[in-house]
């Protein structure tokens, strides 16, 4: 209301001024000017009769009874030409400047008091307490526990020490033990941080304050300050408690930094008041401040210092076991049927965080409902990650034959890599049904997370990536698009091996590239360097790549027949799983094995037509599962 009365107001004062000024224009055009030379001339053949001076404006009223007017540069010698002259002169008073400049100033002063009026609503509606934005909550009506968390334990047992601090903290101050004042979750968005701090609050069963620090800063400097203050009184009337701080990044930014968004001063000072108020209160308040980020690295090292927040957890993308035990917790709120079990899921999800994971079960779940059931299958969990991780099919897409021919060779010739080389990841699903940005897929599953990768993993990787390029090289002997992505992929890899990673004979142990540190990806930057250093370092790149590229030609030259049955099998079914590759690998050996008894039989041998079984077979599989 305030504001529409408001707005209305400046429609007002805005109309008011226009219609003022309109009048103003018709008042001054309302005679007809004329040249201040005609003017002389008629006054001296006396054809003039009257004048009117306002200022140094003049109207003149001929012998017609017409009026005009002009301005004369000089009254006082104008005047000495028209003394002897039987003309009536008058001179009005400049009333109507005057009157222009005082309305002019009073539209303006009262342009600004409106101006001053609002910021000051604003004002008034920032600098009170945002309760809106303050979630208070109690830990009975959170209900979280640490039994909804599940893959992170080495997290969850550092924060039961906390937890029992604020069931029992007489047990601490008996022993003069004192718990961390701040503890500093960080690790990459959707891990859990939120969840782990409100299962402390839950465990605990003590209120939980939840602020974004985004909230904190303001446009007017001294807001968010005000508001870090009404925090923790608010907190502390209200002990044993949880203060938890979301995105402390935004506030807690370096100030020597200069980054984040909003003003550097108030951002300073809210900075300052949250220094201030962590040291202000002591062990006996019973407080605990919880805060998240995933940019630890653009953190004001006074909020790290002891006394502060001088614990850090880190919290990273569950591993394997972590992945299955938190697709447990999130499969007992859905209904699952009796065959779902997560090992092979937990395997297939890479990389995922909790809240992926989470949204994969809940992807299951509507995929099941769209299709009437009642329970969730693998099928569902299966096609809800190819979702995720692909897109949704592009059911509508047209191809032509040939679009599809060198699809299936370039998916075929990733597969077979994929297949025959020793440090690579086995092949987990081939297919060629075009989804999201993508039009083909391979997909390859490590069996166990990599704490940390080898080179020649590296580079079979990379190896790999060039399978679809060379295969579409060799059998069409053209380049196309569709390797932009692997090419992309390659070339970051084949530059981290050599500028992260020192993995260069001719540049050595080096690293020219260093990570920001924090959790977020591509954030960081090449280290100072001669221009020598940086020729050597793209010539060993593209030599790492060429090699590769060479490599991928070679195998599946020597695999050309493979090749060609895969694609064949590619064109007719569309996606086979690792298995059926397998199967497919095998019937391949054989035929070639007995081409090379029988050297009448050739590569022909492994043909479309032959293989027409395997792929029926496989199709009528398909058929079944789906
Ligand atoms: P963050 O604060 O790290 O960005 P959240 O705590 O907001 O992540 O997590 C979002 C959602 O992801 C949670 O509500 C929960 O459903 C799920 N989730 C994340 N981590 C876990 C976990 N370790 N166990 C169970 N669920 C999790």
């Amino acid at each position: 209301m305030a504001i529409l009365a408001r707005n209305l107001l400046v429609c007002f004062l805005f109309s008011v001024l226009a219609m003022f000024m309109a009048l103003l224009w018709f008042m001054e055009h309302r005679h007809p000017t004329q040249d201040y030379s005609e003017v002389v001339e008629r006054l001296n053949n006396n054809q003039i009769i009257r004048l009117e001076f306002t200022g140094n404006r003049v109207a003149f009223t001929d012998r017609d009874n017409h009026t005009f007017v002009t301005t004369v540069p000089d009254v006082t010698k104008f005047l000495e030409r028209v003394q002897g002259k039987n003309i009536r002169v008058t001179v009005k008073e400049d009333r109507f400047n005057l009157i222009y400049m005082t309305i002019i100033s009073g539209f303006v002063v009262a342009l600004i008091m409106v101006a001053w009026w609002s910021l000051q609503r604003n004002r008034k509606e920032d600098s009170k307490f945002a309760s809106e934005k303050l979630v208070r909550l109690s830990g009975k009506q959170l209900g979280i526990t640490f039994k909804d968390i599940a893959g992170i334990s080495e997290a969850k047992e550092e924060l039961e020490e906390v937890v029992s601090f604020l069931k029992y903290p007489e047990n601490f101050k008996k022993v003069g033990a004192t718990i961390p004042k701040g503890i500093l979750l960080q690790g990459p968005p959707g891990t859990g941080k939120t969840m782990l701090s409100k299962a402390v609050a839950g465990e605990a069963g003590v209120p939980f304050y939840s602020f974004s620090g985004s909230d904190f800063v303001e446009m007017f400097v001294g807001v968010g300050a005000s508001r870090v203050r009404d925090l923790f009184k608010e907190a502390k009337a209200n002990t044993p408690c949880i203060v938890f701080i979301d995105e402390i990044d935004a506030v807690g930014a370096s100030r020597a930094s200069g980054s984040s968004a909003g003003g550097q001063e108030e951002r300073g000072q809210t900075l300052n008041a949250l220094l201030v108020e962590m040291d202000g209160f002591g062990t006996e308040d019973a407080i605990v401040v919880l805060a998240a980020t995933n940019r630890p690295d653009i953190l004001d090292s006074a909020l790290k210092r002891p006394g502060r927040f001088d614990r850090q957890i880190n919290i990273l993308p569950p591993d394997v076991k972590g992945r299955k035990q938190i697709l447990e917790v999130h499969g007992r709120k859905v209904s699952l049927h009796p065959e779902v079990e997560f090992d092979d899921l937990a395997r297939a999800t890479p990389g995922f965080t909790g809240a992926e994971l989470a949204n994969l079960v809940n992807e299951a779940a509507l995929m099941a409902a769209r299709k009437g059931r009642d329970q969730i299958v693998n099928a569902d969990f299966e096609k809800a990650r190819d979702r995720i991780l692909m897109g949704v099919e592009r059911k509508g897409m047209v191809m032509s034959e040939r679009d599809r021919k060198i699809l299936a060779y370039h998916e075929a010739g990733h597969g077979i890599l994929a297949k025959k080389l020793p440090h690579s990841d086995p092949l987990h699903k081939i297919t060629i049904v075009p989804r999201g940005m993508a039009l083909g897929q391979t997909q390859q599953l490590p069996i166990s997370d990599h704490p940390a990768y080898s080179k020649e993993y590296l580079r079979s990787k990379i190896i790999v990536l060039m399978g679809g390029r060379a295969a579409e090289e060799l059998i069409f002997k053209q380049q196309t698009t569709g390797a932009q992505g692997d090419l992309r992929t390659a070339t970051q890899i084949a530059t981290d091996m050599i500028c992260k990673w020192g993995m260069s004979k001719t540049l050595g142990p080096q690293a020219f590239f260093i990570d920001s540190g924090g959790f977020i990806e591509g954030v960081g930057g090449r280290l100072p360097m001669g221009h020598d250093t940086a020729r050597l370092i793209d010539k060993e790149v593209n030599e790492l790549l060429c090699s590769c590229y060479d490599e991928a030609v070679r195998i599946l030259k020597e695999e050309q027949c493979l090749l060609k049955n895969i694609a064949e099998i590619l064109l007719q079914v569309e996606t086979l799983d690792g298995e059926e590759f397998d199967i497919i690998v095998e019937c391949s050996i054989k035929k070639e094995a007995a081409a090379k008894e029988d050297p009448e039989q050739s590569c022909s041998t492994c043909t479309v037509k032959e293989n027409c079984s395997v792929a029926q077979s496989i199709g009528e599989a398909n058929a079944i599962t789906s």
